[in-house]
C-alpha cells in the first residue's frame, strides 16, 4: 500500500491521459453528481456532500477540500458500458433491396473510471457476466468495456439509502480494479492509501511520487471503512432470501406496494445491473434510410411483456413483483449471484418512495407471522 498526497492525484490523472486513456469520473452538474468526461482533478466535486432518503435527494457545498465524500449518484458506470441508446445498424433502400451502411469508427480511446465505488464496481462484474459470460456475448458492451482502467474508491460516506454491506459488496472494493483508493482528511494531513489490483495499476502506482503506507495510516483506513460500514443507512436481510421470495408469490405485501408504485420504471434505469431493453427501427420520411436502436426497457414498462399477442404482466403488482423477485432471487439461479448490490439508487430516485429493504422485510414479517400461526 501506498501513500499518494492529495496534491499529487494529479499525477495519476496526467499518468493515465499520457497512457492514452480518456477519464470520466464524478462532477457535481443540476444538483447532483452525476459521471462525465474530466481532465483535472478540481473537475470533481471538491468539499461536496450528499445527503439521501427514500425519494430524496440533496447535494450541499462546504469549504471542506475532500474529493469524494459523498456516495453514488443517480447516474451509474453503465453509461458508458452499457448507454442507453445505440445503434445497431442502419441501412439505404437500393434498387433491388437494401444495403447495410457502415461509418468509419472514429479512434475510441480507452475508458479510465475514476471514482467507481465498491457496489459499483460489483454491479459492473455482475454485467460482465450477463454480457460477456453467456453463449451470446454483447459486442457492444465488449468494446466499451475492452481495456477500462478502473480507480476504484472505498466509500467512507455512505448514505442513507445505501446497504452495500448487507449484500457483501462494500464499501471497501475487493477485485476488479486496477488501484483503489481510500481518502483520508486527518488535521492538516489530506493523503490517499493507494493499493494496486493489477499489473497495470502497479505499474502506474510506482511512478506517482509517493512512499510505502505507515502502520498507523493503514489502521486510520480501515478505521474509517468500518465506521462506514456501520453508517449504513439501510439494512437487507439475505438469509434464505431466493426461497423467501419463491414462496411468496402471493403476499398480500406485493398489493400494498402496487398501491402506490407508477410503474414509472425510474428503479430500473438507476439501477447498475439493470440490463433490459428494446429495439426500435426508425425509417425517414423518404423510406430511403433506416436505422435500428437498442435502448434501455424496463420490465415496469407494459410493451415490455407484450409476448405473442398479449402482455403478461397486465397489473403494476405483478411488473413490481417481478422486478424484485428477479434481481433478488431469481437472478442467483441465473448467474449465481444477487441483482442487488446495495446501491441504494432504486430507494431514492423512486418518486414514491418505495423502499426495497423495507418491501423485503415486510415479506419476511409476513412470512414469519404465517409460521407462527401454523
Ligand atoms: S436494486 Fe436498487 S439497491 Fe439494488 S443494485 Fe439496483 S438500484 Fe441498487
Ligand atoms: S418502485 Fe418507484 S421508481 Fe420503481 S416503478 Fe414504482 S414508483 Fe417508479
Amino acid at each position: 500500500m501506498q501513500i499518494i498526497e492529495r496534491t499529487c492525484l494529479e499525477n495519476l490523472f496526467d499518468l493515465l491521459k499520457a497512457r492514452g486513456y480518456d477519464l470520466f469520473g464524478p462532477v457535481a452538474r443540476d444538483g447532483a453528481i452525476v459521471y462525465d468526461q474530466i481532465d483535472h482533478v478540481t473537475d470533481m466535486p471538491i468539499g461536496w456532500h450528499d445527503r439521501q432518503e427514500k425519494g430524496t435527494y440533496r447535494l450541499e457545498k462546504t469549504s471542506g477540500s475532500s474529493v469524494f465524500a459523498y456516495a453514488v449518484g443517480p447516474y451509474s458506470w453503465k453509461k458508458f458500458l452499457h448507454p442507453s441508446a445505440h445503434l445497431l445498424w442502419k441501412a439505404a433502400r437500393t434498387e433491388n433491396g437494401f444495403e447495410l451502411i457502415k461509418d468509419e469508427e472514429p479512434e475510441k480511446r480507452k475508458p479510465a473510471f475514476i471514482g467507481v465505488r465498491a457496489c459499483e464496481l460489483n454491479a459492473i462484474l455482475i454485467q460482465d457476466k450477463v454480457f460477456l459470460g453467456g453463449q451470446a456475448v454483447d459486442s457492444n458492451y465488449q468494446a466499451n468495456r475492452a481495456g477500462a482502467f478502473i480507480v476504484a474508491v472505498n466509500c467512507t460516506h455512505p448514505a442513507g439509502t445505501c446497504f452495500c454491506t448487507s449484500m457483501g459488496t462494500g464499501p471497501k472494493a475487493k477485485n476488479g480494479f486496477d488501484i483503489s483508493l481510500t481518502e483520508l482528511i486527518e488535521g492538516g494531513n489530506h493523503y490517499f492509501i493507494a493499493e494496486a489490483g493489477s499489473e497495470k495499476g502497479a505499474d502506474i502506482l510506482l511512478q506517482i511520487p509517493g512512499r510505502p503506507a505507515a502502520e498507523n495510516e493503514i489502521a486510520a483506513g480501515d478505521d474509517a471503512l468500518k465506521q462506514s460500514s456501520e453508517k449504513m443507512g439501510r439494512k437487507l436481510d439475505t438469509e434464505n432470501i431466493k426461497e423467501l421470495l419463491y414462496a411468496n408469490a402471493d403476499s398480500p405485501v406485493w398489493d400494498e406496494v402496487a398501491n402506490r408504485c407508477l410503474s414509472c420504471g425510474n428503479c430500473t434505469m438507476v439501477c447498475p445491473t439493470c440490463f433490459c431493453t428494446t429495439v426500435e427501427d426508425k425509417t425517414d420520411l423518404t423510406g430511403q434510410h433506416t436505422e435500428r436502436w437498442s435502448k434501455w426497457d424496463s420490465c415496469f414498462s407494459l410493451d415490455f411483456s407484450y409476448i405473442h399477442g398479449g402482455n403478461v404482466r397486465t397489473s403494476v403488482k405483478s411488473r413490481y413483483r417481478q422486478w424484485m423477485t428477479h434481481k433478488l432471487a431469481a437472478w442467483i439461479d441465473q448467474f449465481g449471484t444477487s441483482g442487488c448490490v446495495g446501491c441504494g439508487r432504486c430507494i431514492t430516485w423512486c418518486p414514491v418512495g418505495i423502499d426495497i429493504t423495507e418491501g423485503l422485510a415486510a415479506i419476511r414479517n409476513n412470512q414469519t407471522e404465517k409460521n407462527n400461526e401454523i
